[in-house]
């Protein structure tokens, strides 16, 4: 039997006509599943970010079994310039899945992305936070809508989740989503936002990589200091125009249907958009900034699940 080269191995993830992406592989003691963990999709979201940086530091790989690829800064350019836009083609690169070799930079991102994490991994996590507008309550996206195997696997890991919610996804465009779609069971994780970081908040990413690296028998964890709370049927609501934004609820309280969630005012103080609760459920994260343009998020809401 071919002997384990146990330790960590940067590699690069070539992109055709851009800078490569820096990637680590860490090789455990013995045999086992292979966990792949993305941060800076978007590059200002710096809560994942950081606990990556530091996940990279502390992990052993004399004491874990099986493999870990960590992908720590995808979009870096974006880091540095503080944005979440890919800045060589102002691209998203989370609506840019599945790839493309023919289109610009970041759909060529998405194209290697894919090529090169999807067949090596047993589970993708893939961290994200809210936007430097963004209040966000921390949690779980897994997909629903790409078969059956995936929804239970990837229901069955939020659940072991230290967070406040593990929301049904039907996304199909980003770097998780599209994962699923391909049969690669995959989350999302949202902790932090507003443009911030804080150790309380990275130290609780860390957690959340810990627990996921637990259920796929990596490393033991045991702790959960949370049990997440299944929501389905989630909106995302956007503006129809540009305007001064008034929410009425934030992020992680609860509301009844027919309750006023927000609205938007024109510069002339008229009525532009009116946001009434569908049904009785929670806010998953609304928008803090006052002046919002059309089109941007103002607020995600769903429905507890009745089991
Ligand atoms: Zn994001």
């Amino acid at each position: 039997m071919q002997q384990r080269k146990v330790g960590k191995y940067p590699f690069s993830i070539d992109v055709e006509g851009a800078k490569p992406i820096e990637a680590v592989l860490v090789v455990g003691k013995t045999e086992g599943k292979t966990l792949v963990v993305t941060a800076g999709v978007h590059g200002d979201e710096y809560v994942a970010i950081q606990a990556v940086r530091e996940l990279l530091n502390e992990l052993q790989p004399q004491k874990l079994r099986g493999q870990i690829i960590l992908v720590p800064i995808i979009n870096k350019e974006g880091f540095y310039e503080g944005t979440y836009l890919v800045p060589e083609d102002g691209e998203n690169l989370n609506r840019c899945f599945p790839g493309s070799k023919k289109k610009s930079v970041t759909w060529r991102m998405a194209h290697a992305l894919e090529r090169s994490l999807y067949p090596k991994a047993d589970f993708l996590l893939d961290l994200h936070g809210g936007s430097p507008y963004e209040t966000m309550t921390p949690l779980v996206f897994f997909p629903v809508g790409a078969g059956k195997k995936v929804q239970e696997l990837t229901r069955n890991a939020a659940q072991k989740l230290s967070l406040s919610y593990m929301v049904q996804s039907y996304a199909k465009d980003g770097l998780y989503s599209w994962a699923a779609q391909c049969g690669v069971p995959a989350v999302l994780i949202e902790r932090g936002g507003g443009g911030t970081w804080s150790r309380v908040e990275t130290e609780a990413c860390k957690e959340n990589i810990y627990q996921i690296m637990s259920f796929l028998d990596i490393i033991p964890y045991n702790k959960q200091r949370q049990i997440p709370v299944e929501i389905q049927d989630a909106h995302y609501e956007t503006a129809v125009s540009r305007g001064y934004w008034y929410y009425a609820k934030t992020s992680g309280t609860s509301f009844r249907t027919g309750e006023l969630l927000g609205r938007l005012e024109g510069e002339d103080g008229c009525v532009q958009q009116e946001i009434y609760a569908p049904y009785n459920g929670v806010i998953l994260y609304h928008t803090h900034s006052l002046g919002v343009t059309e089109g941007m998020p103002l607020m995600a809401y769903g429905k507890v699940c009745s089991k």
